[in-house]
Parts: C-alpha cells; sequence; structure tokens
C-alpha cells in the first residue's frame, strides 16, 4: 500500500516507480467508479455549504501527508460534489460527457507530458498534430495549402483567427506591419461583423487585440435566428461608404444558444465585395461534418478564410480540445517569431518542425492524441451515429414541445439544441429553473426576444426519447408545483 511519495517518485524504468504509479491510478480510479452511485448530475449541495467544506481542507501542509489522507478528503468532498456530465439529467449547456477510450487518451498525455512547441519536445506528438490538422482540413474541403493549430478551446481559436486576418488585412490594405508597430493610426475604423447571437469570445478578442468592443458590429438575425443577409448587407455597405473598414465577416456555424447556422455561401460573397475575410465559428456545429445525412447544413463551410472546431462539445471529447484552421498556411505567421533556445531557423531546414511557430500558446498540450484515439476507435460511422442521435433527439423534443400548448419554442433546430419557454412568463420560468436544478435536473436559461427561455442542449448520445418524454412530464409537474 501506498504511504508517502519521496522527493524521486517521478517516473523512470525503475520498478518502484512503475508500481507507485500504478497504485495511485488503481486507487484513484477505485475512487472514481465508487463515487457513482447513480445517474444524478449533481449533489444537491448549496454553495454556502459546499465552500466551508472546501475551506475545511486546508491549502498547503508543512510536509506532505500520505496519499491515503489525500485520498480520502478526494473521496469525501470532492468526488461527491463533481458535476457529472453525463447524467440524462445534465443538459444545459455545450458540455459533454467525454467518450471512454478519450478519458484513457488523457493518460497517456500526461504520463509522457510532451508539449508541442518544438519539435525536440514532442517528436511524435508533433507529427501526429500535424497529420491531424491535415486530415481535419481536407474533412473539411480545404486544399493543400491549408494548415491549423489545435488551441485551448473555441475561444481562442476565434481570437487566433481574428488576429491573423486582422494583421494580414491591414499589411494589404494600409501596408502596415502590425506585428512590428501596433496598430496602425486608422485602426480605430476597423470593423468586424457578426450575428448579434455570436459568441462572446469576438467582442473578447477585439479588447485584447487594441479595437474594443465597439470595433465588432452584432448583424440582427431573422426568424431562424440566422444573420439576416439582406440587413447584413445594408449595414455593411453604409459602413464602408462611410469610411469604416470591414475586415472580417463571422458566421455561426451552430450559434451557442439556438445551433442556427448562419448562410455562408452570402456571407462570402458580402466579404468578396468589401475585401473583408470570413471565419467560420463551427465550435458547436463542427459534429455535423461526420453526419452524411446533416453535413450539408453546414452548407459551403469550405469558403471560409478560417474555422473553429472544437472537439469537447459535440465530438464528445474532454475539456480541453479545441483547433482552428486556416484556409491559407501564412495566415497563422502572425505567430511566428523566432527564439534562439526554442525554434532556430535552421531546424525548420532540416525537417524538424517547432509547432510554437504558429501558435499563440508556448507550452502546449497532446490534445491532437485524443481526437486520433476516439477518431481510429470510432470511425466516421461511430461518430455519424453518435451525432444523428443528438440532432434527432433534439427534432423529436422540438417536436413534442411544438404541439403542446403548455409551451412556445421559437426557434425549429438544425443541431441539438431547443430553446422554449413555459407559458405563464419570464418569472415563472426563472423559477422553474432553480427548482429543477435542486430536484437534480440542470437545464439553460436565456434570452430570447427579451424573454426568459430555458434550454436543452442534447449531446449526450444515451439519451433516448424515453428520457425526453419524463423530462417535458417532469417540467410540467415542476410548473404546476410552482403555481
Ligand atoms: C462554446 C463556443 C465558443 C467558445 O468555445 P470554448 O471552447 O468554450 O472557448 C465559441 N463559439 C461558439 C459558437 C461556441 O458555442
Amino acid at each position: 500500500m501506498l504511504t508517502t511519495l519521496d522527493d524521486k517518485a517521478v517516473l523512470s524504468s525503475r520498478s518502484e516507480d512503475k508500481d507507485a504509479l500504478k497504485a495511485l491510478i488503481t486507487d484513484t480510479l477505485d475512487a472514481i467508479l465508487d463515487s457513482i452511485e447513480d445517474d444524478s448530475a449533481f449533489s444537491g449541495i448549496d454553495p454556502y455549504r459546499l465552500r466551508d467544506a472546501v475551506a475545511g481542507l486546508g491549502f498547503l501542509p508543512e510536509e506532505g501527508m500520505e496519499w491515503q489522507d489525500t485520498m480520502e478528503s478526494i473521496r469525501k468532498t470532492i468526488l461527491p460534489n463533481m458535476l457529472r456530465p453525463w447524467s440524462p439529467s445534465y443538459m444545459p449547456h455545450l458540455h459533454s460527457p467525454a467518450l471512454l477510450e478519450s478519458i484513457a487518451s488523457e493518460l497517456i498525455i500526461a504520463v509522457f507530458n510532451n508539449s508541442m512547441d518544438s519539435w525536440d519536445q514532442s517528436p511524435v506528438a508533433t507529427e501526429i498534430e500535424e497529420s491531424m490538422i491535415h486530415g481535419l482540413c481536407s474533412l473539411f474541403g480545404y486544399e493543400a495549402d491549408a494548415d491549423g493549430t489545435f488551441t485551448s478551446g473555441g475561444s481562442q481559436s476565434n481570437m487566433s483567427a481574428a488576429i491573423a486576418h486582422r494583421d494580414r488585412y491591414i499589411a494589404e490594405r494600409l501596408g502596415w506591419d502590425v506585428k512590428k508597430e501596433g496598430l496602425p493610426p486608422e485602426a480605430r475604423k476597423l470593423r468586424m461583423y457578426t450575428s448579434e447571437i455570436a459568441h462572446f469570445s469576438f467582442q473578447k478578442s477585439a479588447h485584447v487585440m487594441g479595437l474594443g468592443y465597439d470595433s465588432v458590429v452584432l448583424l440582427p438575425i431573422d426568424r431562424n435566428a440566422r444573420i439576416n443577409i439582406r440587413k447584413a448587407e445594408e449595414i455593411i455597405s453604409k459602413d464602408a461608404e462611410e469610411g469604416y473598414l470591414p475586415f472580417l465577416i463571422i458566421a455561426t456555424a451552430g450559434t451557442t444558444d439556438f445551433g442556427s447556422i448562419d448562410d455562408i455561401s452570402s456571407l462570402r460573397n458580402i466579404a468578396d465585395r468589401y475585401g473583408a475575410y470570413l471565419h467560420v465559428d463551427a465550435a458547436y456545429g463542427s459534429g455535423a461534418i461526420m453526419s452524411s445525412r446533416y453535413k450539408d447544413r453546414l452548407g459551403d463551410i469550405h469558403k471560409a478564410d478560417s474555422i473553429t472546431i472544437d472537439f469537447h462539445k459535440m465530438f464528445l471529447l474532454p475539456i480541453s480540445c479545441s483547433a482552428v484552421l486556416v484556409k491559407e498556411r501564412k495566415a497563422l505567421d502572425c505567430f511566428l517569431i523566432h527564439a534562439d533556445y526554442l525554434n532556430r531557423e535552421e531546424d525548420e531546414e532540416d525537417g524538424y518542425i517547432n509547432l510554437v511557430g504558429k501558435s499563440m500558446q508556448t507550452t502546449r498540450r497532446f490534445d491532437a492524441l485524443k481526437v486520433y484515439i476516439s477518431f481510429r476507435t470510432r470511425g466516421r460511422r461511430g461518430y455519424e451515429r453518435i451525432i444523428d442521435t443528438a440532432i434527432e433527439n433534439a427534432a423529436y423534443l422540438y417536436q413534442r414541445i411544438s404541439s403542446d400548448d403548455a409551451f412556445v419554442a421559437p426557434v425549429r433546430p438544425e443541431l441539438s439544441s431547443v430553446v422554449f419557454a413555459l407559458r405563464g412568463g419570464d418569472e415563472l420560468n426563472k423559477r422553474i429553473r432553480r427548482e429543477l436544478l435542486s430536484r437534480g435536473t440542470v437545464i439553460g436559461q436565456t434570452v430570447y426576444q427579451d424573454h426568459v427561455m430555458l434550454k436543452f442542449t442534447l449531446l449526450n448520445p444515451a439519451l433516448t426519447h424515453e428520457h425526453l418524454d419524463t423530462l417535458i412530464a417532469t417540467i410540467k409537474e415542476t410548473a404546476a408545483s410552482l403555481a
């Protein structure tokens, strides 16, 4: 039995180290599995009690504790209060359960602790990431000159793309080198355009990029929660006439709340008319590419200059795992900077690829392994069944809800989210969500046309129509109990 770990306890070829690692992992796995007694999503503990319990754990003991002691606190306080995203009662966010084999791949990532910045820190990992990136480029219809990088998530993928396009636009239009000189005097005129229901990471990016929230123009949506193309054209053309510089149009393929997909082809035409780049934020909808039945819903995604993919949403991989793809490799040169100790220019000439040159991050995890392992384990077909189940569950739930007078559901789902409200007003809907939470059913809440709406995000492939029927019944009972 493991007691204390000595200072030399890192993995090596010594059998003591191997045995210790095995014992640690076995103990941990036993504790995890023991903690899962039912399929509830959450213990329901209130935040004040949980804070007290955590405060009782302490911070940094002077001497290390025995492993069993640590495990005890994990078993007692941490594991029982973890959120369990695989629960059929959990559907508030684009937050998925993780495929079993992808959990196992996290072990390889952690044990070898390779870092994706330079080839000498991640030889086979660099080659696998490159190979996955090139496979993804062709999966999304890009040609040989495309490239990409894994990132920490959709927010970073979006920001990477926005920076790349800003720098290129400014170089081409204004003959100015942002990397060297910072923003040009005309920077206050730069504008990017996206849906009023696009992800907030574009405002955040605009701030970090020195352009400010005002540079993000929000375009109105139509009845299907897609960018209204006619109004978009009017707004952008008026801005261009007034001397603004439209450098980027962003289509969303799967808005966070509704899963609605903008008309990429029409936005491409507008972008071309004004010399803007086109980014598609497919953090949510990218999974649909696996489905022969539904991939057309992504429209002409290959016409985008860049694409954000999240693997920790529809692809059901552990957080975090995302990629940004660019149609032209040189777009990512904005992140290239040479450091004498890391990515010497002569390395590249001799075939050593240092991925730091196309990433915002330096030290970076081998997240590509999770994609590699799950793609191999499931195949395109396996993923197709997972994605089709999610989309068809949403269609089923929407059909049930929209044919029931107790509910309103304003937007027909294209992916796996259903936004709805119970008739009875905003306050009732807010109270229902809180009440369901305290009873262990976690659903989402958002706003649509100034009204509080509730939301189901159905990523879990284990959800069945029976679960959804029960859910509707539970919501109606809860509403009745509050009335
Ligand atoms: C989730 C989401 C993001 C942000 O991705 P993270 O991985 O959470 O950083 C961006 N865009 C859309 C449309 C999303 O749904």
